[in-house]
């Protein structure tokens, strides 16, 4: 590992410990972004992972930076999944930006004092994306006019910039397709009322409404015909993003058991002492060293062909193993696993938040799927023997009794 990882991970840690996990009850109960935290989190060099050093990022791999979530998900799955999507945005900014998106955004980007996050979900448009409708107009000055409505917006309000995938043309498909960044202060952008997330309510989610918003074309991120494969590449390091904070969730739900399960008496001695509490909490620490090994396989495995399937078993398995874990960890407990204090309830619900966001695991199951189509097709073909079932006859009906 480079010094300059071992940095980040180390000040990713330190920000999970000393900034998140003691405020994010608070943080919480008062239904607004940490913005302060946030500023910290820039300070610490983890708002621009992996942007160039030039625009000041921190110019690491995904493979590395992708680490950093491990950390900060031992302090809140939520606040980790919101910055990533900023490092993602800031990166496609950065990577793919016009040079005078660069010396506009990158480097407030980079350093956090601007957020950023990622439009592509309409009301009705998740799973299947190529249902969207938000439109853009290509005005003779090259601007660009754009109405519609993004719907489960994270960071609502609050980002300073929004990489918004729109359409450029009423013809079906996603041929049209293209990403731009819209900023928060553009005329005629709104937002809806904010979701009420019990678990995660500071994280300002809501509708973004699009009323003929003119955009400069130093904006587009993603040109005409590229918005739905960049945002798909953005979904699949998201997705790699989501298991890697699972993994920081599960490790903070299996030491909340074990810090309260080696002191419980019971039974003349622990219960960290029963057999059957162990095998509980071992599957949860199997569970947790699987789930690290597969994230950061997948992480490897981004922009090469196998990033997309590797993306998807990590988001189908790490998320579902992150649910059962907190669980688990919860049932530990007793009855104590469900007080607000422990937490585990709230690891629970964020869990299962996790399972969703990002494409859901059913999503994952049918990546997986077409990809296990894909290697049949290339298999020799298995039949049965010859001579078997020749003599099966065609069912009977059953006579009534
Ligand atoms: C906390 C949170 C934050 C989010 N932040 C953002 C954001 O910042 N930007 C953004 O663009 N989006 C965001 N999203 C949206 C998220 O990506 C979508 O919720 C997700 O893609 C699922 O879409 P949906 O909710 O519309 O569910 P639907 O697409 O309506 O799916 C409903 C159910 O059908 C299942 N399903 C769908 N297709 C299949 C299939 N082929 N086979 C079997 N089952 C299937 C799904 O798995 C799901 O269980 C966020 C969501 C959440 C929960």
């Amino acid at each position: 590992m480079s010094d300059k990882l071992d940095a980040i991970l180390a000040a990713a840690r330190s920000h999970a410990t000393n900034v998140i996990a003691p405020n994010v009850d608070a943080w919480n109960a008062s239904k607004s972004w940490p913005r302060d935290a946030s500023d910290k989190a820039g300070a610490a060099g983890l708002t621009g992972l992996y942007a160039p050093e030039e625009w000041g990022g921190q110019g690491l791999s995904l493979s590395e930076g992708i680490q950093v979530y491990e950390q900060l998900g031992l302090g809140d799955g939520a606040y980790a999944f919101a910055l990533s999507m900023h490092n993602i945005c800031t990166f496609a900014g950065c990577g793919y930006g016009t040079e005078a998106f660069k010396e506009k955004w990158a480097r407030d980007l980079t350093s956090g004092r601007k957020l950023a996050n990622f439009a592509l979900t309409e009301p009705q448009s998740g799973s299947d994306p190529m249902k969207m409708y938000t439109r853009a107009t290509i005005n003779d000055d090259a601007t660009w006019t754009i109405s519609g409505s993004k719907a489960w917006v994270s960071l609502a309000t609050e980002a300073d910039v929004y990489f918004t995938v729109v359409k450029t043309s009423d013809a079906p498909g996603h041929k049209d397709m293209a990403m731009i960044a819209i900023p928060a202060d553009a005329p005629g952008i709104s937002f809806g009322p904010l979701y009420d997330t019990p678990s995660y309510n500071f994280l300002p989610m809501s509708e973004m409404y699009l009323d003929k918003v003119v955009v400069s074309e130093e904006n587009i991120i993603l040109s005409i015909g590229q918005g739905l494969q960049g945002s798909l590449m953005a979904i699949d390091i998201a997705r790699v993003s989501i298991a890697s904070g699972c993994c920081g969730l599960m490790q903070a739900a299996l030491d909340t058991a074990l810090s309260y399960s080696k002191n419980r008496k019971m039974f003349g001695g622990k219960n960290l002492d029963l057999d059957g509490i162990q095998w509980m909490l071992g599957e949860v620490a199997t569970d947790l060293e699987a789930s690290k090994l597969l994230y950061r396989k997948a992480a490897e495995a981004l922009g090469t062909p196998e990033g997309p399937l590797m993306a998807a078993h990590a988001k189908r398995f790490v998320p579902d193993a992150a649910v059962k874990a907190a669980n688990t960890c919860t049932q530990v407990l007793g009855g104590m696993g469900l007080l607000q204090p422990y937490g585990l309830d709230r690891l629970s619900r964020l869990a299962q938040m996790l399972r969703i966001v990002d494409g859901t695991t059913e999503i994952s199951r049918v990546v997986i799927g077409r990809a296990l189509q894909k290697r049949a097709a290339s298999l020799p073909d298995l039949t049965v023997p010859r001579g078997f079932g020749e003599k099966a006859t065609a069912p009977t009906a059953v006579a009534a009794e």
